[in-house]
């Protein structure tokens, strides 16, 4: 099935985009060619970038960037920044990005970049150089109208800035709508850093209405600390919601009486650390099965497997993380009775706003913060709404809903193009 390599061992993430894939198209007694078609990327570029460093030594680093499918419109996705970034990774990453464009209806298909790279062994500097020399690397294949980055782990508005701009200048003209995430002044949109949080956080209060669990008084665990954990954290916390689990790369913390989250915001870096402030910490796996109400996974995928998904002790499961859930964790969740918000439903807030960022910067004018987060909230509810209908459709889970969603749009526009039958 198939052409997977992967660091891995466990979960390889393409492996588990084309098994669900493989069932979506079954299920919708779809030609194996549809399949065929969206099983891999249609583009996938390797790039080698040679960057000076403030000691004066070269290092090449190795960065990649996939297009998944541009049936339905250019590409759009993040571009990450990890030492255990791979290949596959980042296909994987592209394809649920075309799922997570479907859901919300937007003109796009998906892509994705990454650098293995450690961005906080990195000074300002050296980052900067890196992330010119990857625009300047793909420069032929990524636009404002072919293939559209944006933030994801480890990169922010201050590296979007700099994409920018190389990218402004190897095409001689100013070209805010190549990158979205940007910081304000150069063309982002208000309410793009919170996005993906808030956009969770709109899941978190539906999922919990069906469920009748009472969001204020919820007990929530939220596994990393970054741009979207943290924020989340915040909004669930002002909303009434007791937060008590937080985690960040080197470790969790478990406090049944709540955790002080205003105050671990002023505090955190930004790579989101902060249990350095605490003596009770404990090993990040150990935090998963702690007993709450929601577990929010908000770091990286392959969190919870086969060798944990037995032991989770909450109700429901939203993933604001990229592919936190491996297949075969799922199906015991599911027969446990714990419901999984899949994560190309739930954190799709981050596009959707990248989305209006770059509406925005093709008219040229610039809307309100209040606008921006009324029509967040529209995509979201439409969103939860439609994968929520077409699983009591069908019958099946949430994750197999949404690829069901996106699948039959990405197939409808291969077909008037006459790409696939
Ligand atoms: N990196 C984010 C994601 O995984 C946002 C992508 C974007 O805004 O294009 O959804």
């Amino acid at each position: 099935m198939s052409t997977a390599t992967s660091n891995h061992a466990e979960a390889n993430p393409l492996v588990e985009f084309q098994h669900n894939l493989k069932d979506a198209c079954e299920l919708l007694r779809y030609p194996e060619n549809v399949y065929d078609f969206l099983k891999e990327p249609i583009r996938f570029l390797q790039v080698r970038i040679p960057v000076k460093m403030d000691d004066g030594t070269t290092v090449t680093f190795t960065g990649y960037r996939a297009q998944h499918n541009d049936a339905v419109g250019p590409t759009k996705g993040g571009i990450r920044f990890h030492p255990e970034v791979d290949a596959d990774e980042v296909k994987a990453l592209s394809g649920w990005m075309s799922l997570k464009c479907g859901i919300a209806d937007l003109p796009y298909g998906g892509g994705k970049g990454g650098i293995i790279c450690d961005p906080r062994k990195m000074s300002m500097n050296e980052l900067e150089r890196l992330s010119r020399g990857y625009v300047r690397a793909i420069s032929q294949i990524v636009g404002p109208t072919k293939d559209i980055p944006a933030p994801d782990v480890f990169t922010n508005a201050q590296i979007m800035a700099w994409m920018m701009d190389e990218y402004s200048e190897i095409r001689e003209f100013e070209s805010p709508g190549f990158i979205t995430g940007k910081p304000i002044a150069l063309g982002g949109s208000v309410g793009r850093e919170t996005a993906t949080s808030k956009g969770v956080f709109h899941v978190y209060n539906m999922i919990c209405k069906i469920k009748g669990i009472d969001v204020k008084n919820s007990r929530v665990i939220v596994q990393g600390f970054g741009n979207v954990g943290s924020y989340l954290a915040l909004f669930l916390h002002e909303q009434g919601a007791k937060v008590v689990g937080i985690a960040d790369a080197n470790g969790g913390v478990y406090d049944e009486n709540g955790l002080d989250i205003p105050s671990l915001m002023d505090r955190r870096d930004s790579f989101g650390t902060v249990t350095h402030l605490f003596n009770n910490v404990i090993p990040n796996k150990d935090l998963l099965e702690k007993e709450c109400d929601i577990l929010i996974p908000a770091a990286l995928g392959g969190q919870i497997t086969k060798d944990n998904a037995d032991r989770l002790k909450c109700k429901v499961v939203i993933e604001a993380a990229n592919g936190p859930t491996t297949h075969e964790a799922g199906e015991i969740l599911e027969k446990r009775g714990i419901d999984v918000v899949p994560d190309v439903l739930a954190n799709s807030g981050g596009v959707i706003v990248s989305y209006f960022e770059w509406v925005q910067n093709n008219q040229g004018y610039y809307w309100s913060e209040a606008e921006v987060d009324t029509k967040l909230q529209e995509k979201m509810e439409a969103s939860f709404h439609k994968v929520y209908n077409t699983a009591q459709e069908y019958k099946v889970n949430m994750r197999k809903a949404a690829y069901l969603v996106s699948v039959r749009r990405l197939a409808e526009a291969g077909r008037l193009r006459g790409w696939v039958s």
